[in-house]
């Protein structure tokens, strides 16, 4: 058996993490948590902490943790066969069942489904398949995306061109040039305080009319936009803002595409996020929860529509060039099937909507009139709580005080595991969709205990 002290060394001389700082990981001054197994909504590390993850893993554990149904398909189909390919007409059972299931969750007028395996890659298809559209629509100049400050859309080359996260951007040349970004509908943040939601609203379409007309709207392909905004900082958008941004898009002739990475299959209560506000995209993004995690898998869902045109294009110029050697894994999508009956079985679209609200109130209970605390904000199983120095006067906390740091890491100390949002000053939360509101009391209790252990000197 390996000793901790062993595996440690090896994870500092060898393993470069994900966004991570790799000297402080190396010299030994970051600790590493080594994760062994998990159950529920509970995960244990390698010195038996056992902890509630508050945060799904990263928002992608939806089902919970230890479900035998998903693991004995896993299983099953590795051991009847473990790959076959999806190029040149090639499928599975559980590929073609999975991609039934998908359109059969997608609003109706979505019925088909390009498989990948990450977030970031199903966006990269989607630039493409916009990229094509336009092409087959006779307009190639059509190119550019406008994303907005603060999504998240992946960390590849166009994807983290699209992410509007200043660290995804800087030192590496991004973003792309065909990547514009819009203002972020953050209404905590908006420019003047004294701007009503409604205001803020008609503000951020002012915003977006202004940039398509700076920019051209004949060269503007495509828009794309999470629900509510996830990785920049969990921030539902201000009232009526689908619905003012849905009309500009379709005057300027600019696809839409929804990133439901997040929201997809449940975590806002509905089971798309788009369903929840109202949009109808031309590409939906779905990563996360439609295997729960369990085995990586992402997907494309295009529209009807659209679907004309890919078929107009691969009729005159032969087929889409476009594969991963993965696409449709067959363990992916045998996850993907036995995943989404679960959540039907259990009810936890229901659960989210139900436990989701109890969980809003919960936070607002005992967050919402705290002395640090800025905002308490969210949506079904999505929720973060914004920390300042003084609410009253809009003053934030320093970056170097590394204040959620500190909370996030009290949190855990008290056995929850919340996210220090990577933006701000925001503790992060969205458990997996089976949680009980017994759990959600346990959350609740411990960001404000651990809040009070970081400030109470302060
Ligand atoms: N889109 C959204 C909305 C996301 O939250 C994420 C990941 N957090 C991605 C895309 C990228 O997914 P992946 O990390 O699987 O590439």
């Amino acid at each position: 058996m390996l000793t901790n002290d062993q595996l440690n060394q090896w994870d500092r001389d060898h393993f470069l993490h994900a966004s991570t700082h790799f000297a402080q990981h190396a010299r030994g001054e970051s600790a590493t948590r080594i994760v062994t197994k998990a159950d529920g909504v509970h995960i244990e590390d390698r010195d038996g902490n056992r902890f509630l993850d508050a945060f799904a893993g990263l928002y992608c554990v939806n089902v919970g943790y230890g479900r035998t149904e998903i693991a004995e398909a896993i299983a099953k189909q590795a051991h009847e066969l473990a790959y076959y390919h999806s190029y040149v007409g090639h499928g599975t059972e559980a590929s073609i069942t999975l991609a039934h299931m998908v359109a059969e969750r997608a609003p109706a007028h979505m019925n088909r489904v390009y498989f990948g395996l990450s977030g970031s890659d199903a966006n990269e298809t989607n630039v493409k398949l916009v990229w094509y559209y336009w092409n087959v629509k006779g307009r190639p100049e059509k190119r550019k995306i406008i994303s907005r400050w603060r999504g998240y859309h992946g960390s590849g080359l166009i994807t983290g061109s699209l992410t509007g996260l200043t660290p995804f951007h800087a030192k590496f040349g991004l973003p792309m040039a065909e990547v514009v970004h819009t203002e972020a509908p953050y209404y905590f943040r908006r420019p003047r305080r004294d701007m009503t939601e409604a205001e803020f609203t008609a503000h951020c379409a002012a915003e977006l009319e202004a940039l398509i007309d700076r920019e051209g709207a004949d060269t503007i392909g495509a828009f794309i936009g999470e629900p509510i905004l996830g990785t920049g900082g969990i921030v539902p958008p201000p009232a009526g803002y689908w619905e003012a941004i849905q009309p500009i898009l379709k005057k300027h002739d600019i696809l839409l595409i929804t990133d439901e990475v997040v929201t997809g299959f449940g975590r806002l209560g509905t089971m798309m996020g788009s369903t929840h506000y109202g949009i109808t995209p031309d590409i939906i993004t779905i990563a996360k929860g439609l295997t729960s995690a369990y085995a990586p898998l992402s997907g494309s869902i295009v529209s009807d529509d659209m679907f004309t045109v890919l078929e107009e294009g691969t009729d005159k110029f032969g087929p889409f060039g476009h594969g991963w050697t993965y696409s449709a894994h067959p363990i992916g999508a045998a996850a993907g099937v036995a995943n989404l009956k679960l959540v039907d079985d259990l009810g936890l679209v229901q659960n989210s909507r139900d436990t989701g609200a109890y969980f809003q109130t919960a936070l607002k209970a005992r967050l919402g009139s705290h002395r640090f605390v800025g905002d308490v904000r969210g949506e079904g199983l999505m929720a973060a709580v914004e920390l300042q120095r003084d609410p009253g006067a809009g003053t934030d906390f320093d970056a170097g005080d590394k204040i959620t740091a500190q909370v996030v890491g009290a949190m855990a100390k008290r056995g929850v595991i919340a996210r220090a949002m990577p933006q701000g000053e925001i503790i992060g939360f969205a458990p997996p969709l089976c949680i009980t509101p017994a759990e959600v009391d346990v959350i609740a209790d411990a960001t404000l205990h651990a809040l009070e252990d970081v400030t109470g000197q302060l």
